[in-house]
């Protein structure tokens, strides 16, 4: 099956190994079903990707209503995955409630999609971040507990995002997300984000001060006034911080063309 990459210079992918022309990531169209749910009817498609050149892969999917293949201004959200909210009904943080906001969004303004990312804990997988919650249990926030574990911040990548896009043929997005360093990193991938729809979870005592931390540290924006870029702060890999593009930063406040707001579910 010819999957979907970006295709790199001649590398060693082992140990001895001859070098090959290999994509350094792939994402592969697996299969497509009908899926009905609680919330309604969903295409699912499954794929599986890539981004080290075939050492590891992970199962990206895409939930999706109507028929958004060829379209501009697609709604779409990038969920990484979060066993604890998502399974467990976790009250920590806002990703069961965002995954939910999503999901009726696109019910309601079809066509729509959400991609959804294996990316457990802003990526550092779900082991390291019952770690860091353990560490959290002591007073560190969740950007200083991955730092005392030897953790970046956020490891999270999206080139499947980019292909998954090209597959669907989808020409533009809005994307729904009050992550700034998201929208960066999709538009430096070459994804044409159009705009921006506020996805903001109201907080409760169990996640008040995660939400808080996303606010002050990743300068998330989470509150329709806010257009703050990234200072540098929270950083991403090295702990250099990276500066957020103000062609970015400007899309924070009025770029998008919807809103979701939910009230919390306890
Ligand atoms: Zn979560």
């Amino acid at each position: 099956m010819q999957g979907l990459g970006s295709n790199r210079p001649k590398q060693r992918l082992q140990d001895g190994a001859a070098p090959q022309e290999q994509p350094f990531d792939c994402t592969e169209f697996v299969a497509e079903t009908l899926l009905p749910t609680l919330t309604g009817k969903y295409r699912l498609r499954g794929y599986r990707h890539t981004f080290d050149g075939g050492r590891t892969y992970t199962e990206p999917s895409c939930i999706i209503t109507g028929y958004p293949e060829g379209l501009e201004n697609v709604p779409v959200r990038v969920h990484d995955a979060c066993f604890t909210s998502e399974v467990l009904g976790s009250l920590k943080c806002d990703c069961a409630g965002q995954l939910q906001m999503a999901m009726g969004y696109i019910q309601q303004n079809s066509p729509g999609l959400i991609i959804y990312l294996q990316q457990e804990g802003r990526g550092i997988g779900l082991a390291n971040k019952i770690a860091a919650y353990a560490l959290q249990e002591e007073g560190l926030d969740t950007v200083d507990a991955n730092r005392a574990l030897g953790l970046p911040d956020d490891c999270r990548e999206y080139s499947s995002v980019k292909n998954i896009l090209k597959d669907l043929r989808i020409k533009s997005i809005r994307l729904m997300t009050n992550n700034p360093r998201k929208m960066q990193v999709l538009e430096e991938l070459g994804v044409d984000v159009t705009g921006r729809i506020p996805c903001i979870v109201e907080s409760q005592e169990f996640n008040v001060g995660y939400l808080a931390t996303k606010q002050t540290r990743m300068s998330h924006w989470l509150s329709e006034s806010e257009t703050d870029s990234l200072d540098g702060s929270y950083c991403f890999w090295n702990h250099d911080g990276e500066p957020l593009l103000p062609s970015v930063a400007d899309k924070g406040s009025n770029g998008g063309n919807g809103r979701l707001i939910s009230r919390p579910q306890i």
